[in-house]
């Protein structure tokens, strides 16, 4: 407790970031459900890979597709999922990698409809999905043009919302798939963000991140007090099966960025107007804190 008390109090005078535009970053969320319920191996999905790879590569970076087969239980035929991973190479060479992800599919069926008939109908996924890739997008503009002074990884995976309720193994498969690429030695931390979108944003720490990387969910949640992001809660309210998971188990420490008190969760109606930029805002300026200071994490003991 006393190094991480003296991170905040006495470390070396904090690097701030540039500007997070999150007007920007909302018109990615919204692009992003204008084309339609980005369910694994649909057109939507293909499209919406087109919109990223796009992205990043127009920033520089060079984008890699992670293409593997799943075989769905629910419909017994074989689905092809992909994962979107895009590189930021800082000037310095040395730097070390840090591993930013979200998931970009949406949920096949919106089980928690109210209306009945509608709950085999794949959701929006504004906040579901949308918003964490949104913001990742948005980091990708401010570190392609002022180097962070280290080297970011943005992953963005399929198939993490696949199951249904209780078949754990049939989620976060683009993540797993992903950790099973030797990662335990390219990343100093990773930082998982989902369902960040919500114009009534509450972010509680996360039960494993808390359980398994605590240190680095302090340093995110002192970030966001030293800030005056408000939306950010200092205590743990949930503990979610989630990508960040996948990390953890391959041994990357990563931690877990969602908000888990949406009303509109895995319904029709989790889409754009349930959102807002100043709940992208909060969770983007955090994160841009985070990167520009991530030279000095793990702090000295
Ligand atoms: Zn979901």
């Amino acid at each position: 407790m006393f190094a991480i008390v003296c991170l905040s109090s006495c470390g070396p005078t904090p690097t701030e970031a540039p500007p997070f535009d999150a007007d920007r970053a909302f018109g990615y969320l919204e692009t992003q459900v204008d084309f339609g319920p980005r369910v694994p191996d649909t057109e939507a999905s293909a499209v919406a890979r087109d919109y990223y790879y796009g992205h990043f590569s127009n920033l520089g970076m060079e984008v890699d597709s992670q293409v593997f087969d799943f075989f769905d239980p629910y419909s017994s035929t074989n689905m092809i999922l992909v994962n979107v991973i895009a590189h930021y190479v800082d000037p310095d060479a040395n730097a070390m990698r840090i591993c930013l992800m979200a998931h970009y599919d949406c949920r096949p069926r919106a089980e928690y409809a109210v209306d009945s008939t509608l709950r085999d109908t794949p959701i929006d996924g504004a906040n579901d999905g949308a918003s964490g890739v949104a913001i990742l997008m948005e980091l990708a503009n401010m570190v392609a043009t002022n180097p962070p002074g280290c080297h970011v990884d943005f992953v963005l995976v399929d198939g993490e919302d696949w199951g249904e309720p209780g078949d754990i193994q049939y989620y976060m498969l683009g993540s797993k798939h992903f950790a099973q690429s030797n990662i335990r030695d390219r990343y100093r931390f990773g930082i998982v963000v989902d369902m960040v979108g919500d114009s009534g944003q509450q972010i509680y720490r996360e039960g494993f991140s808390n359980m398994y990387n605590e240190a680095l969910t302090d340093l995110v949640w002192n970030t966001a007090a030293s800030l005056g992001v408000t939306t950010f809660h200092d205590s743990v309210k949930y503990t979610i099966y989630d990508d960040h998971l996948s990390l953890i188990t391959a041994g990357v420490p990563t931690i877990d960025i969602i908000d888990f008190d949406y009303p509109f969760w895995h319904t029709e109606s989790d889409t754009p107007d349930k959102c807002s930029p100043l709940a992208l805002d909060n969770v983007g300026r955090v994160l841009g804190h985070v990167i520009y200071n991530s030279s000095s994490w793990p702090p000295k003991r």
